[in-house]
């Protein structure tokens, strides 16, 4: 039981008197699940949460474990099980995984008692996975060389394997913003007749 930390959609509820900013359209995902969406590419996160939405209608609840990641704390994560103790969880040193450009999150289902189901043969992970293509995003449950099921992106026309050159020049030129832009324009289309 870990009563730190609020899990349930009450609690999601009650997070809205402590001001923690939330999307008009979102009531499914937890505070802190909102708390890293916050800090994606907007179109990621409104596609979490739809993807949560369908869910929820299934009788399945997700909340998002990781979202942006600094270089220094991919170079962390990419430690361990190599340096460091523990499994390797990543293959991506720090500026090679789309984490690191706000374009990649990682989710997981939970138990009805809160926790968080990490088998990933599961029912509710299949679903997860099937919701994350429909709403447009790249799960790494399809990935054939590391399966990386709770990973899901939205990287547009870069690679999905890792951040490119072309990324890294978005990166270098506008920032995070620089590379969201590249993948989904934030401007309206000009018509091209
Ligand atoms: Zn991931």
């Amino acid at each position: 039981m870990e009563r730190g930390r609020p899990q349930t959609r009450t609690e999601t509820t009650s997070s809205r008197r402590t001001g923690i900013r939330t999307a008009e359209n979102q009531t499914i995902m937890n505070p802190h699940s909102e708390a890293l969406l916050s800090k994606v590419n907007p179109i990621l996160a409104a596609k979490v949460r739809s993807m949560a939405e369908a869910l929820a209608a299934q009788g399945i609840t997700i909340i998002v474990v990781q979202g942006l990641r600094t270089v220094a704390e991919q170079d962390a994560l990419y430690a361990q099980g190599r340096t460091t103790p523990g499994k390797i969880v990543t293959n991506a040193k720090g500026g090679q995984s789309w984490h690191n450009f706000g374009c990649a999150v990682d989710c997981a289902p939970e138990n009805t008692d809160g926790s968080i189901d990490w088998n990933a043969n599961h029912p509710t992970w299949k679903a997860m996975e099937a919701e994350a293509v429909k709403v447009g995003l790249v799960s790494g449950a399809n990935w054939v060389r590391f399966v990386d099921a709770p990973h899901v992106q939205l990287t547009g026309k870069f690679p999905e394997g890792a951040p490119d050159t072309e990324a890294r020049e978005f990166y270098a030129k506008g920032g995070l913003q620089g590379v969201w832009d590249a993948i989904v324009p934030n401007v309206p289309e000009v018509e091209n007749v």
